[in-house]
């Protein structure tokens, strides 16, 4: 991890090495806590923008009110802590930014209405997440033997720190068999999504990807979804069974540090032309040009921060 100078805590810049918790943060022993993943990049004119900050920041908001946590500051505050973040650490050349709420030291046991809302925002320089080459070449993946957390037992739609217990036991499975990264599927069988990302394939020329009925609702997802419809490609949102993927044309995963990430082979079977496919490197090569603030009509996305 590449360090950077300050790190935001309720309200004031510390210093990295400085941004410290008590061992009996409540957070750390019974794991409720929302996080966010948020990412700036350096856009064509030589600035940096965040994309999508007020999504981002009210998809914390809103994990923090499901998972019953009332966070003291307001969506404006929070935007405002994460644009001056990056300006005194001067990460100008793009930057991943992680806010977390999380219950600080005070209260023992589960009950935790009394129990001290903590913030943090840091941000640091951060590469792709599953590779250069994979998003080039595309990742090899492995069907899950975990389910994902379902909706009866797990708040799903927040990005709780509690779900992540499901993401990292997939994703440490995978990895340890060979493959890069795990596919969960949801308690009927379907594709959920990925430990960190959310999933499409592409059959017939047309893009397939699962309701978030088990998902994240995955901001990059909604601008896939809108970036096709500028392309003229159909976008069909309904449940994908595991022989589906197996047979599907094309495939990529979906996430602020996924990016658009192809899909090479499934379980050892060879996804389309078992490398990036065209209709994924549309997709990709579009994002990549909006989030540098090459296409007008997404500019409003971005918040430059220089
Ligand atoms: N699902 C999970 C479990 C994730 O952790 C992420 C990454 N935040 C996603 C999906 C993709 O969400 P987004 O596009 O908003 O980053």
């Amino acid at each position: 991890m590449t360090e950077a100078k300050y790190i935001w805590m309720d309200g004031e810049f510390v210093n990295w090495h400085d941004a410290n918790v008590h061992v009996l943060s409540h957070t750390l022993h019974y794991g409720n806590g929302a996080i966010e993943g948020t990412k700036a990049y350096k856009t064509v004119d030589g600035r940096c923008a965040i994309f999508k900050l007020n999504e981002h920041t009210q998809r914390l908001l809103n994990s923090s009110k499901m998972t019953l946590m009332n966070v003291p500051f307001s969506l404006e505050e929070l935007n405002k802590a994460q644009i001056e973040l990056l300006q005194k650490n001067e990460l100008f050349e793009g930057a991943y930014i992680r806010p977390l709420v999380y219950l600080g030291y005070g209260v023992m046991g589960l009950y935790h209405k009394e129990a001290p809302v903590k913030v943090s925002c840091a941000a640091w320089e951060w590469g792709a997440y599953l590779g250069e080459e994979g998003l080039k070449k595309g990742v090899r993946v492995k069907i899950s033997s975990f389910t994902r957390t379902p909706n009866t037992s797990g708040m799903g739609k927040a990005k709780a720190v509690a779900n992540y217990l499901n993401s990292q036991m997939a994703k440490y499975e995978a990895v340890e068999a060979g493959y890069d990264e795990a596919l969960l599927r949801d308690d009927q069988g379907y594709i959920a999504e990925a430990s960190g990302a959310c999933f499409f394939i592409v059959r017939d020329g047309k893009l397939i990807t699962p309701p978030n009925d088990n998902s994240l609702e995955s901001i990059t997802q909604a601008t896939v979804i809108e970036l096709a419809g500028d392309m003229g490609i159909e976008v069909v949102r309904r449940r994908i069974s595991r022989e589906e993927v197996y047979i599907a044309d094309e495939a990529f995963f979906t996430g602020t540090a996924a990016e658009i990430t192809p899909i090479r082979d499934v379980d050892a079977r060879v996804i389309g032309c078992g490398s990036r496919g065209p209709i994924t490197e549309k997709i990709q090569s579009a994002y990549f040009d909006v989030v540098a603030g090459k296409n007008e009509k997404y500019l409003r996305y971005l918040t430059y921060v220089n």
